[in-house]
């Protein structure tokens, strides 16, 4: 099915282990409404295919768009693709997901065209397209949250590899013999700088005696810490929690050193909701990313935040949408 050339607006869709988004975006970026569902990860392809249908349904509705006036659906989604063919090969959080094709009763059920790609290579495209990549000739994006995701964008198109897996920058080995990572490796990025990584490394820092004014803010259960909490503590000069970033930017700056001298990228941008601590945490990344990357190759790049937030989803398919309607 093609592209429709003359409509005003493309729907990006970004599925997640819990729920469907789906925005209606004119050509500029602008989001004109939203629909969203629940993904039914659990109960079976068909469920969590009608969902991302009704999402996209609401969307129009919200943003009084008419689907004859939409030129196609850009979607990220979890896990391995043969997106050329409409197929996830694999995606951990939904049920049953081996080798099933997702596009094709979606673009029969909605009379629209439809391109997919891997949620975090979505989201990277997203930053590029209209947020902090921007204008960028290589970029690389890093999300660190529950999982640190990665994504490369090279001359205006997602760096994928041959089986749709790279980049998985987050599962790069950076301290051998590290932590065990959820990939089962050891001493991953992830393993070291995600979410529950950083609140770890600040207990266990309580748990060793350390004055903290964590503990006050967790009600004296450190299972309770969150990000935020740890953000906050370092902001009022408290030493374990400026400690806990210093340590996670010192590991984050390797794997993006790496990143930097491998690819000689103009842009990286780094998002996610661990992002939002800014300086407490870029500081320690741009003196680790300084001491591990090679000089040329770190002069002619920046290190951004990201600008998208919880749009860079929806703005990535959207993007893609309309790259295929432009090609
Ligand atoms: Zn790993």
């Amino acid at each position: 099915m093609q592209f429709n050339k003359d409509a005003k607006y493309v729907i990006g869709v970004d599925l997640g282990g819990t729920n469907v988004r789906a925005a209606v975006v004119d050509r500029t970026g602008r989001i004109l409404g939203d629909g969203r569902t629940s993904s039914r990860a659990m109960d079976g392809l068909e469920y969590t295919i009608e969902q991302i249908i009704d999402a996209v349904r609401i969307g129009c509705v919200e943003a009084s768009v008419r689907l004859d006036d939409v030129a196609g659906i850009g979607m990220g989604v979890p896990g391995t693709h043969k997106s050329e063919e409409g197929i996830v090969v694999w995606s951990p959080n939904f049920k049953d997901w081996n080798n099933v094709q997702l596009l094709a009763p979606i673009t029969d059920a909605l009379g629209l065209p439809a391109v997919m790609g891997n949620d975090a290579n979505v989201a990277a495209f997203g930053e590029y397209a209209f947020g902090a990549g921007s204008g960028a000739k290589i970029m690389v994006m890093f999300t660190i949250g529950t999982g640190i995701g990665s994504g490369i964008v090279m001359n205006g198109r997602s760096f994928v590899g041959v089986t749709e897996t790279a980049p998985e920058m987050g599962h790069h080995i950076i301290l051998a013999a590290g932590p065990r990572c959820g990939c089962g490796r050891y001493g991953c990025v992830e393993s070291l700088c995600r979410r529950d990584a950083i609140i770890d490394r600040a207990a266990r820092k309580a748990h060793a005696g350390r004055h903290t004014s964590l503990l006050e803010k967790s009600n004296h259960d450190l299972r309770y810490i969150t990000p935020a909490m740890i953000s906050e503590a370092a902001s009022e000069g408290d030493e374990v929690s400026i400690e806990t970033f210093e340590e996670v930017g010192y590991y984050m700056g390797i794997a993006i050193a790496n990143a930097i001298n491998i690819l000689n990228p103009d842009k990286i941008v780094i998002g996610g909701g661990i992002a939002q601590a800014g300086d407490l945490l870029f500081a320690p990344i741009r003196r680790s990313v300084e001491v591990n990357a090679l000089y040329t190759a770190l002069q002619a790049c920046q290190i951004l935040p990201a600008q998208l937030g919880d749009d860079a989803g929806v703005l990535g398919g959207a993007a893609m949408a309309l790259q295929k309607l432009e090609s």
